[in-house]
């Protein structure tokens, strides 16, 4: 994430140059505005335009590429709604933006990232205590999406700034998403085999259909390259054991997350496609393990 600078116009009633009366931390807005192009520079142009005048600002607004600083860290931005109260006065503002074509995750990501440097950078190790929606001072519905889990919720986010803080790394939270890294859980039956193989380079294993649930679709197979074969429960794993109908495999292999097609909050009706070794291939979300 790149941070940048399009400062509001000094003077003008979205910043009038008031000093911040302390540092109790950082409040989360989401922008609620959903129209196409309302990116985090629109809103920093809106500062500098129509609304320069208008008494709502923020300090920052962040977006799937940016986080533009409007007003300064130390000075109050009007976003927080209670006028000259501790939320307006002792907190730095984040906006995410929610637009249409954006990204939301991305978008909050950046905000987390953000989030981390501006409470370490005020002395803060943990996040308890200095993180607010902007709920918090007004009992507005705000951060909207957060607050409805889009693209997660407040606790996932609050872990999130937590774990940036404690030296980085993603926090696993069972929602899988592009990027994230899993292995499968658990003991699968072989249904059907495909040999020799024509789909994948290293051998595939037919839908597991019956192993766990609904087959993902006609077509997909799994590469058999990653698997094991091993008893029922798990023992005997022989990663140049051959695969057969009726046996069973297992796989400690660590894909990573191509892709998704359905919510996968709500596992396991997900579809990932995953990738490991330059292997591509679809699956149920349902027996992955986010690691
Ligand atoms: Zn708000």
């Amino acid at each position: 994430m790149q941070v940048i600078e399009r400062l509001a116009p000094l003077g003008h009633n979205c910043r009038p140059g008031i000093n911040r009366r302390g540092f109790r931390g950082v409040t989360i807005h989401n922008t609620s505005n959903w129209s196409n192009g309302a990116n985090a520079l629109a809103h920093a142009n809106l500062l500098r335009n129509g609304w320069k005048d208008v008494y709502t600002s923020w300090n920052y607004v962040v977006d799937k590429d940016y986080a533009v600083r409007c007003v300064p860290e130390n000075e109050v931005a009007w976003c927080q709604g209670d006028g000259n109260g501790d939320g307006n006065m002792t907190t730095i503002s984040i906006e995410i933006c929610d637009n249409a074509d954006g990204d939301i995750r991305k978008a909050t990501d950046n905000a987390v990232e953000l989030c981390a440097d501006i409470l370490r950078r005020n002395g803060i190790t943990n996040v308890n205590g200095h993180l607010f929606q902007h709920n918090y001072w007004t009992g507005k519905d705000c951060p909207y999406d957060i607050r409805r889990g889009n693209p997660y919720d407040w606790g996932t986010f609050c872990n999130k700034v937590q774990q940036a803080l404690n030296g980085g790394g993603e926090v696993v939270d069972q929602i899988i998403h592009a990027g994230s890294k899993v292995k499968f859980n658990g003991v699968f039956r072989i249904d059907d085999l495909i040999l020799p193989c024509v789909k994948y380079p290293n051998g595939a294993v037919g839908c597991y259909a019956t192993c766990y649930g609904k087959p993902i679709g006609v077509d997909d197979w799994l590469p058999s390259g990653p698997l094991s074969t091993c008893n029922a429960d798990g023992s005997n794993a022989n990663p140049n054991g051959i695969l057969d109908t009726g046996g069973y495999w297992k796989c400690d292999k660590v894909f990573n997350v191509i892709s998704t097609e359905l919510p996968t909050r709500y596992t396991p009706n997900g579809v990932a496609t995953l990738e490991a070794d330059g292997v591509r291939f679809r699956v149920d979300c349902g027996p992955l393990l986010e690691v």
